[in-house]
């Protein structure tokens, strides 16, 4: 059995753990991550040292928000850590003495879901990560599509809008202006500004303002049955759907599955947006349905896809 230490660098946290070969996390410890992006290296040294133990360690995954390099050595470009052609491998390898690949992170999550938690057992899968914006993984023939730049699997910023809605990464009509958690609270923002009478529930959960809504009073609402809450979910659903089905037509993968913040609601997301992915779908009818699963290893997801990674 030869263990891996996976890390997940988080833009406030550094997470690391032992992981075994059937994705089991046998130790974990935290540590901050440092204001200053030069020290971030000593950081994960240390999270990775500390984890060590007394482990026979076979090598280090290391996932990382970001564009990574197709040789999985340098962090191209960080938008929140600040790095820029960081030889992030180098620098760990040096400080560890073991073996250390570098991954996005959000291809580690989604290696972990479909690997051993969603959707394990299935070799075609799609994960969105439905959070402030939308990540995703590409698995496709049992392995990790990370495209000719490794850059590949990214479908929060794919036009579904012409002219749409401006989107940070300074284009318009990106599909996590429409399907994403931030989307879900402006759908339910919007809802409770014009029907202010209907929405008092769901304002009752925060100040009582309508810029008060957050997320998870839109999901407490929506388990209780609030109209509007459910029908911002069903919004943001019916966005998921209809972006599902396009990755369809031009992936055909055999699973789906839902994972990041949004996610925990369960049901709540995961019934519409499978029914608007069927409704939606090229062929409806006429072909097989991929399955749409949600996630199942939480905040976890993304040590283990990095852990198992650095075993390829
Ligand atoms: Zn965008």
């Amino acid at each position: 059995m030869t263990l891996t230490i996976g890390v997940d660098i988080g833009g406030t946290k550094i997470l690391a753990g032992v992981v075994d070969e059937k994705g089991k996390i046998l130790d974990s410890v935290k540590v901050s991550t440092p204001e200053d992006s030069d020290q971030t290296a000593d950081a994960i040294a240390e999270a990775v040292r500390k984890v060590r133990g007394d482990h026979e360690i076979g090598a280090v995954g290391l996932g990382a928000a970001g564009f990574i390099d197709a040789d999985r050595a340098t962090v191209l470009f960080a938008p929140n850590v600040s790095w820029v052609n960081e030889p992030l491998k180098t620098r760990i390898e040096e400080r560890v003495g073991l073996p250390v690949v570098v991954e996005n992170d959000a291809n580690a999550a989604a290696w972990g879901e479909a690997k051993f938690g969603a959707a394990a057992g299935h070799d075609d899968v799609i994960v969105l990560t439905v959070g402030t914006g939308i990540g995703g993984g590409l698995i496709l023939g049992g392995a990790l599509y990370r495209g000719r730049f490794g850059i590949g699997g990214e479908p929060g910023h794919y036009r579904v809008v012409p002219d749409g809605r401006p989107c940070g990464c300074g284009n318009r009509g990106c599909f996590e202006q429409y399907a994403s958690g931030s989307a879900l609270v402006r759908a339910a923002r919007e809802r409770a500004a014009a029907a202010p009478g209907k929405a008092k529930d769901l304002l009752a959960l925060g100040d009582g303002s309508v810029e008060g809504i957050q997320g998870s009073h839109i999901t407490e609402a929506a388990r209780a049955g609030d109209t509007i809450a459910l029908a911002a979910f069903h919004e943001i659903a019916d966005w998921l759907g209809q972006g599902m089905s396009d990755m369809a037509a031009l992936l055909d993968p055999s699973a789906f599955v839902l994972a990041g913040g949004v996610s925990e609601a369960g049901d709540l997301l995961r019934a519409p947006a499978a029914e608007a992915y069927r409704r939606k779908l090229a062929g409806a009818g006429h072909r097989p349905y991929a399955q749409v699963l949600t996630a199942t290893l939480g905040p976890d997801a993304g040590l283990i896809g990095a852990a198992d990674l650095a075993r390829l």
